[in-house]
């Protein structure tokens, strides 16, 4: 079980919580809190001057669940214990498998969103080369009616003036849509225990294997 000492000591370790913006009320190693699982905390007070408070009362140890307000002296360190709880979280089991589940459906979404906004982009885009070729062609056609060119020539002119404006309005337009689609995954298609970003891991492999972290897995 992972243990911590907290209070006003600002060494970083993995084993010391430091509390900043202490107005001296704080002893270095204020209390000692020990993982029970992952509801349960195991919080003790280290001999501190002013004390370790549980939901405003004043205790030598006590077990401590997600939602309780806890004090060292009067700082309110509540969310420095959800952090605790956050980083202890595993997620194994049926508990996995649901998650699972929602994270296909986010990668799915994804997916066809991704198809939408790339055909829409194809239509937009040959919508506008059609329109560019038919004014181009127009164009030349008109030019060649008054110099007086042959039919035939005149055709040539059509044709080459509707290639030349396809080929102008050919040039790809970057799109918006993707981004914000790109960046709106990459905060969805994440580790709910470690909080990662999953990148493009596909989720049949995340279904076998978890992405690396040992708090999200299969079993
Ligand atoms: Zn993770």
């Amino acid at each position: 079980m992972p243990t911590y000492t907290i209070g006003a000591e600002q060494i970083p370790s993995q084993s010391h919580i430091a509390i900043e913006n202490n107005d001296g009320t704080i002893t270095a190693k204020h209390a000692k809190i020990t993982v029970i699982n992952q509801t349960e905390l195991w919080i003790e007070d280290n001999k501190s001057t002013n004390g370790t408070f549980v939901n405003g009362m004043r205790i030598k140890a006590i077990a401590v669940k997600r939602g309780d307000i806890v004090q060292l002296a009067q700082h309110n360190i509540t969310p420095n214990i959800s952090k605790i709880f956050d980083n202890n979280v595993i997620i194994i089991g049926e508990a996995f498998k649901k998650h699972i589940e929602s994270l296909t459906k986010i990668h799915m979404n994804y997916q066809q969103n991704m198809i939408k906004i790339k055909r829409d982009h194809a239509i937009k885009t040959n919508g506008i080369r059609t329109v560019i070729s038919l004014i181009f062609a127009g164009g030349s056609y008109a030019v060649s009616k008054q110099f007086g060119v042959t039919n035939a020539l005149g055709s040539v002119a059509t044709i080459l003036g509707g290639t030349i404006g396809y080929l102008i309005s050919s040039k790809e337009i970057p799109d918006e849509k993707i981004n914000i689609l790109n960046k709106k995954f990459q905060q969805e298609y994440t580790c709910p225990a470690c909080k990662a970003s999953l990148g493009q891991t596909v989720p049949k492999f995340l279904e076998q294997n978890g992405h690396g972290c040992t708090r999200f897995r299969p079993f």
